[in-house]
């Protein structure tokens, strides 16, 4: 069987899709790249805002009409809370609920999962670029134990759940087996990993097993809420196979709209974190997601908050526009902002991250750093253009006679334009 797959929103939705094609694979299936060759799609849906539900219906019609024979088995978020608006659309065969996608996989092809080897998934060049990358993205958690007023998460997802350290150590041992540089750890609420396991300081026990047990060369973690970071959290710095990056959801930098959005932090816990952070680990990239628009932030709430982004000098931010999501209590809120407003707002704070990007990736010109190259997206007469990423996650560009996928070389940064820094590579 041919089967496409597309996902929007996050890196835990990445993940997931990036392990049903390793399952699909497994079973002797193929992951296509071409719509039109699929018998089957698998999409997976977001619903975090309007736009992303909008999204996603926008995709699967697409889908549809590229490709009519082709069935199309729907999961996610937008699945989770609206699957009758789905099952309405054309050519939607399955809608599975996030509580089964663990499972969808069986679902499509009829084959249990245990049943068949993992072994025959041997090395070979094209499997890490099987999903168009060289960095895995495991799913270690699940669903999440806070009410964030503005979140339909923990509708869409439930409350938190952790997979097994060993299961974890497992998947990792055998993506490094299968060619892969890189794993991003990523959850829901990844910082409550082994919170519902009675192990308050899971998620620090968990990367010391990997750094341990596995011999993957480097480790990643997505998005941490801050209030969960415990002062020992620093030190898992101290092996540099942990990639100098921390992204730390602030939402908003403003004290009265973190409280009306339920947020655990203000701007002393943040800001001490922040500061925290940058004397353990050097040069560390902390970047951040910002909602605005919130309901009641007032210009005055919003300069608080801007003011507050410029103060922590993030490495970079995803601005959000809020919107109203059925089922949150943002939603009930008074004093919503119009659409015209949060528009002004967030092109404001997206040409501050630019800027921000800019000062942070700048501060490493000169310097060599250690890149894995996950692409290459050209050719001049000088070679091939390779892209990829520092471990403090800054993008590269170098041309050099080699494609250089799925390796890690040192590279010495020359100049940052256009959100990349063009390096050359230092090949013995
Ligand atoms: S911490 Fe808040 S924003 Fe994050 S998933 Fe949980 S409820 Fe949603």
């Amino acid at each position: 069987m041919k089967v496409h797959l597309r996902t929007l929103g996050c890196r835990l939705n990445q993940s997931e899709i990036d392990t049903m094609a390793r399952q699909l694979q497994q079973q002797g299936h193929e992951v296509v790249d071409d719509p039109a060759q699929a018998d089957q799609f698998i999409v997976n849906t977001c619903a975090v805002t309007n736009e992303a539900t909008a999204s996603s219906r926008k995709l699967i019609r697409e889908l549809g009409r590229a490709n009519e024979t082709a069935e199309i088995t729907v999961t996610g978020c937008y699945a989770q809370i609206s699957p009758q608006a789905i099952r309405v659309l054309p050519n939607v065969g399955r809608v599975v609920d996030n509580l089964e996608k663990d499972r969808l996989v069986e679902h499509v092809t009829g084959v249990p999962l245990e049943s068949f080897d993992q072994e025959p998934f041997s090395r070979d060049d094209s499997l890490p670029g099987a999903m168009g990358r060289t960095r895995a993205f495991v799913k270690v958690q699940d669903g999440c134990d806070n009410a964030c007023t503005f979140c339909i998460t923990t509708v869409a997802r439930g409350a938190g759940r952790s997979r097994s350290m060993a299961e974890v150590v497992e998947e990792i041992r055998y993506l490094y087996d299968v060619g892969y540089h890189e794993v991003v750890l990523t959850g829901v609420h990844l910082g409550s990993y082994g919170h519902d396991l009675n192990d308050p300081d899971g998620l620090v026990k968990l990367v010391h097993a990997i750094l341990a047990e596995t011999d993957i060369p480097r480790l990643r973690l997505s998005s941490l809420e801050p209030w969960d970071l415990s002062p020992s959290f620093f030190d898992l710095w101290q092996n540099p196979r942990v990639c100098r990056h921390l992204h730390l959801p602030l939402q908003s930098g403003c004290d009265a709209t973190l409280k009306r959005m339920l947020r655990r932090t203000n701007q002393v816990q943040f800001r001490a974190l922040v500061q925290a952070a940058r004397e353990r680990v050097p040069g560390i990239s902390i970047t951040t997601d910002m909602i605005v628009g919130f309901p009641g932030e007032t210009d005055e709430e919003f300069a608080i908050s801007e003011a507050f982004v410029r103060e922590m000098a993030f490495a970079g931010l995803h601005v959000f526009r809020y919107s109203k999501r059925p089922g949150t209590a943002a939603t009930r809120m008074r004093g919503h902002v119009s659409e015209a407003t949060k528009k002004v707002r967030s092109n404001h704070l997206r040409a501050l991250s630019e800027q921000l990007e800019g000062d942070y990736a700048g501060r490493f010109t000169g310097e060599t750093l250690d890149v894995l190259w996950e692409q290459v997206t050209g050719a001049t007469e000088d070679g091939f253009v390779n892209v990829g990423y520092t471990d403090n996650y800054i993008k590269v560009r170098a041309v050099h006679p080699r494609a250089l996928s799925n390796t890690i070389t040192p590279a010495r940064l020359e100049d940052y334009a256009r959100q990349m820094a063009n390096a050359v590579p230092i090949i013995a």
